[in-house]
């Protein structure tokens, strides 16, 4: 077996597979799978600082890559297989006018912007280690389902490699169009499905186990190895320096397991010395996880954890139809397929769970936007999570935090201006029935006649 291999996470079964076998969860137990490393054959860095020697030598795609430069970290393709279409390149801003108005000191407060990825969101991440493993066992046609982002970025690495053609399964409606169009125009073959995004990912699923489909949801264990990479570009933004804590929007949970992951492995190789705490937020509207943690007591327990809690707190979401339902698209997932990874995360990270109401991610998304590069609604749930444990006392005034803003403004502009514009039939349509009814951040442009004179006193010169 080579260096790297893929192992079930469940401690009872550890089985171990070849890196060239596609799987999405493991064939003797059913549970999940991770992408492990007999670490002694890697050879890697002494220290993390050295990466930065990667900013020299960036003509070569893979020192450009803000993923592959790390790539001693998540050595399982060859170089010459790695899929690299420019990902990674993002911004660590630090900013105090959005501190002040959460109550955090100057300097402590940072934004982790994923949004600048070529598709637009953190996701791209996973898609270069996704598209690299689909070359490495030379799949013809990828699929997944989606919110919408993950469709924007399998149609981009495959758009743009055309190693591969793509499928991409969206739910009825609930798309956000700045997402759709990015599907439609990189030539994703696009369906539709009568159903929400959890009922497109179990019919994905079972097409690919029909047939000869390479599934790219966050299922797949290689796409979390390239998400690892954001939080070693926030540990070197900040100096190589481990920040208190890490906030991040929970939905199908893929980013929280990966960094759980990521901050296991640095510590284990002596990389840093401590591990930063997660917090991760969910949506009012879609909280299993927040359900399960805080108020089951559901809990990682060395992998030992409650599947019976699990299977019968869907059930019961089943019996009453229970369907997701957010203006945060992007995290409207009532089965997160990585719930189980996400235990293990909160325990290496001894992270906390929270979730908020569409009100206040809506309010965190502008006040971000006000203050910032911007966000589509699911990033601003961390800012709104970073307002409840300021509240609540959790997370201390002087903590160091990294909010990572997923998805870029522009992602989901019909809310935006919905929010911002006063109109209200399109608020009555959209905002009003997610229980946003108040716009303390919206910044309605004035109506003006076309002349000078009106202008000059609209402006109130
Ligand atoms: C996919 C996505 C999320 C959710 O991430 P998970 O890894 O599924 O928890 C959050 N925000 C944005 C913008 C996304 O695209
Ligand atoms: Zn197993």
């Amino acid at each position: 077996m080579s260096h790297a291999f893929q192992q079930c996470i469940h401690p009872d079964c550890q089985a171990t597979f070849d890196l060239r076998q596609i799987l999405t969860a493991c064939p003797t137990c059913g549970s999940l799978l991770d992408i492990q490393y007999n670490w002694d054959e890697v050879a890697v860095p002494k220290s993390l600082k050295e990466f930065e020697k990667r900013w020299s030598t960036r003509l070569n795609p893979l020192d450009f890559s803000g993923v592959w430069r790390f790539r001693e970290l998540l050595s399982f393709p060859k170089d010459e297989e790695i899929v690299t279409i420019g990902e990674g390149q993002t911004i660590l801003q630090k900013n105090d006018r959005l501190a002040s108005h959460v109550g955090m000191n100057p300097g402590t407060l940072f934004l982790q912007y994923e949004g600048q990825n070529p598709s637009g969101s953190f996701k791209d991440n996973g898609m270069t280690a996704a598209s690299t493993h689909a070359r490495m066992v030379g799949a013809k046609i990828t699929a997944c389902a989606s919110t919408g982002n993950t469709s924007a970025s399998l149609a981009i690495y495959a758009g743009v490699s055309g190693l591969f053609k793509c499928v991409v399964f969206i739910g009825s409606g609930k798309i956000a169009y700045g997402k759709l169009s990015q599907a439609l125009d990189y030539g994703a073959t696009t369906l539709q499905i009568r159903g929400d995004f959890d009922d497109a990912l179990a019919r994905v699923r079972e097409v690919c186990d029909r047939h000869p489909i390479y599934l790219c949801n966050s299922v797949n264990p290689f796409r979390l190895e390239g998400q690892k990479t954001i939080m070693y570009r926030i540990l070197e933004g900040l100096g190589w320096e481990v920040p208190d804590w890490i906030l991040v929007p929970g939905g199908n949970l893929g980013n929280s397991s990966s960094f759980g992951k990521a901050f296991m492995e640095l510590k284990q190789l002596g990389l840093i010395d401590r591990i930063p705490r997660l917090a991760i937020i969910n949506a009012a509207g879609a909280s299993t996880l927040d359900s399960l943690v805080n108020h089951k007591d559901l809990q990682w327990n060395d992998g030992k954890n409650d599947a019976d809690l699990i299977r019968s707190y869907y059930d019961v979401m089943d019996r009453d139809d229970n369907r997701a339902s957010t203006l945060a698209s992007a995290i409207e997932i009532n089965r997160p397929v990585n719930l189980v990874k996400a235990l293990r995360a909160l325990t290496v990270c001894d992270g906390v769970v929270r979730s908020v109401t569409d009100q206040e991610i809506v309010d965190a998304r502008a006040m971000i936007a006000a203050n910032g590069f911007g966000c589509e609604p699911a990033s601003g749930a961390t800012i709104a999570g970073l307002q409840r444990l300021r509240a609540e006392g959790v997370i201390a005034a002087s903590d160091r935090v990294v909010c990572v803003l997923t998805g870029h403004q522009l992602k989901d502009p019909d809310l935006t201006v919905a929010y911002h514009m006063g109109d209200p039939r399109k608020r009555a349509e959209k905002l009003h029935p997610a229980g946003v009814t108040e716009f303390p951040f919206a910044n309605p442009p004035i109506a003006v006649d076309n002349d000078v004179d009106a202008i000059v006193a609209a402006l109130g010169l």
